[in-house]
């Protein structure tokens, strides 16, 4: 592990998290809606095409939070490198890591994971992973698989507390882990519950959540499986 490879990935990690609070601003709609044409906050209108969509640092000069997504950017990519080191599966997941982090802060904001971002990711991730390690694949599909079920299940048990864009995510998560090993799978698919339980009973105790509205469960499967990919 080089120190020079730390801080292109964490500069690499700030620079493109940097772009996403527009996007996520954006995309943060109700389930069929089209993406926001203006901010929500002060209804300035964003410009139409590509440049409406285009926008370092926050979503609008009237919104702010974006110090949060860069660093945390910064930190996913770092923490990245710091395990991978100088491999060809660094600039895979680091390109994986956007789309993840865009799907935060949309489940963050509306409860939702679009479908289309969960298959970027599992595009941008899961063809170079196949290709860089084919005889990987089929433990990949089979783990893929075996989250399915698993989050299927769980979700058919508690239709509240888990949605269907949950379920999907954690399949997408489990065919990405499935490329490090089983134990990466079973680190990433347990620790999701053991971020977000505590999380809930402190937003309870602290009367911050009413129990009703369940939190937003996709955070917690990114960074579950950041953890997978890092420790196991
Ligand atoms: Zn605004």
């Amino acid at each position: 592990m080089s120190l020079l490879l730390v801080i292109f990935a964490a500069v690499f990690g700030a620079a493109t998290a940097g772009f996403l609070p527009r996007p996520a601003h954006r995309l943060a709609v109700r389930f069929g809606a089209p993406p926001r044409s203006a901010c929500a906050a002060c209804s300035r209108p964003f410009p139409a095409g590509l440049a409406g969509w285009v926008r370092a640092g926050a979503a609008c000069p009237c919104t702010r939070g974006f110090l949060l997504t860069t660093s945390t950017g910064a930190a996913t990519a770092a923490v990245l490198a710091v395990r991978l080191g100088p491999s060809p599966r660094l600039p895979v997941l680091l390109l994986a890591a956007v789309p993840a982090l865009l799907l935060a802060l949309i489940d963050l904001r509306c409860r939702r994971l679009p479908d289309r971002l969960v298959a970027a990711l599992a595009v941008t991730a899961g063809l170079p992973l196949a290709a860089l390690a084919p005889e990987k694949a089929g433990t990949a599909l089979l783990a893929g698989g075996a989250v399915l079920a698993a989050y299927g299940i769980l979700a058919g048990l508690s239709p509240d507390g888990l949605g269907l864009g949950d379920v999907k995510l954690a399949a997408v998560l489990g065919l990405i882990l499935g490329f490090a090993g089983w134990p990466a799978v079973l680190a990433g698919v347990l620790t999701p519950h053991l971020i977000n339980g505590p999380i809930a009973v402190f937003l309870l105790v602290t009367r911050r959540a009413d129990g009703k509205r369940p939190l937003p469960f996709g955070p917690a499967l990114l960074a579950g499986a950041l953890l997978g990919l890092t420790t196991a």
